[in-house]
């Protein structure tokens, strides 16, 4: 099967053309220049920049795949959750499409595009345990098919990526923040600021991330009033310790979520983990060195299909379509689409 996907949730606009396992095309157009005197995404820009980028965004996806509207089996578009404009352009755009073509049209949860991103780059079976971590998500999944998720814990508060975000504003490093500050981050002592790591001790698999920017805040704070400002090297440590207490908390709490789902006796055990945090170096190798040590299978998507991207969306969209899930023009935009409640078809019209 080949699907066009269409993702427009946040603040990158793509579209993707998937044949089986195969990306023909993965076109994505970020909007970060565009809110970066804003200090975060404003919603009424991003939904302009995805209805005027979707056009463009698409034809080259198709043109990049050497793949006609004729030759495809499907649109799959993602219906939330996310900022709800952003979500209306991507799912006008393809009901249009749909419309034009007779082409089925297939609702895509976001967070689906993510958990499943593990099966299109690797080689994984179900079920397996999946760490989600990314901008507005952090949760514990055990994955048992593609339209069937059990949650077993999450943040209770921020995600990792907000907070990878929040401090490099903090730091004033640039958006998105992950990627800045994995980068000075490898210069810095992470012992020279030592940050809480709230929830490690207690029961469960939950999680808490609040709390860091607010320890971040205050050493910078004291560095400031001590030195006037911070050099590179202060902005390299505080980044390091920061990066540091996300990893000890995810590592430890993925040790947690492990023997949990090692506990329902999996003939394979496998783990993976997706969204836009797990494109970190520190963070991949800290999780497999676990993995390694609990005997667990590690999967992770190469980088750039860690972060937005429609490629994801396309190869859900397949896996809905095969199991007979199409949607019809009542699909509508979900700003909130928990994956756990996924289960029953044809969620993506509210039916
Ligand atoms: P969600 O998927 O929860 O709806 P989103 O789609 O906005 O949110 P993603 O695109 O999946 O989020 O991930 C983006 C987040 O990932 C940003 O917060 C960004 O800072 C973070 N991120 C990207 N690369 C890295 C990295 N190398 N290290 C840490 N964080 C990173
Ligand atoms: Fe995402």
């Amino acid at each position: 099967l080949t699907l066009l996907g269409i993702e427009s949730s946040c603040d990158d606009t793509a579209a993707a053309i998937v044949r089986g396992k195969k990306i023909l095309s993965s076109v994505v157009y970020g909007q970060t220049s565009l809110h970066a005197d804003f200090g975060g995404v404003v919603p009424e820009i991003a939904a302009r920049a995805h209805a005027e980028k979707l056009d463009l965004c698409i034809e080259e996806a198709l043109k990049i795949a050497k793949v006609k509207l004729s030759g495809l089996d499907g649109i799959a578009v993602t219906a939330g959750p996310g900022l709800i404009g952003g979500v209306v352009s991507g799912v006008m755009y393809a009901k249009g499409i749909a419309a034009a073509t007779g082409l089925p049209l297939i609702g895509v949860n976001h967070l689906a595009g993510h958990a499943l991103t593990p099966r299109l780059t690797g080689r994984i079976a179900f079920p397996y345990l999946m760490l989600l971590v990314s901008g507005g998500h952090c949760q514990f999944l055990i994955v048992e098919a593609h339209d069937s998720y059990k949650r077993i814990g999450g943040t209770i508060d921020d995600a990792p990526g907000e907070a990878f975000d929040k401090t490099a504003r903090i730091l004033g490093l640039p958006q998105p923040g992950g990627p800045a500050i994995e980068e000075v981050a490898a210069t810095g002592d992470p012992g020279r600021f030592p940050m809480p790591r709230p929830l490690l001790g207690q029961e469960g698999c939950d999680m808490s991330f609040s709390g860091l920017k607010t320890a971040i805040l205050r050493a910078r704070d004291a560095v400031v009033a001590e030195k006037g400002g911070l050099t590179p090297q202060d902005q390299a440590d505080l980044a390091a310790g920061f990066q540091d207490a996300v990893t000890a908390i995810l590592t430890e709490k993925t040790r947690r979520a492990l023997t949990v789902y090692l506990e329902s006796a999996p003939k394979r055990p496998a783990f993976a983990v997706a969204g836009g945090v797990a494109a970190n170096g520190p963070i991949r190798d800290s999780l497999q060195a676990l993995c390694k040590e609990m005997k667990t299978q590690f999967t992770a998507p190469p980088a750039a299909l860690c972060t937005d991207n429609a490629a994801m969306i396309a190869y859900a969209g397949q896996q809905r379509l095969a199991a007979g899930q199409t949607d019809d023009m009542q699909l509508s935009a979900r700003p909130r689409w928990p994956l756990d409640e996924d289960a029953a078809p044809m969620l993506g019209s509210g039916k």
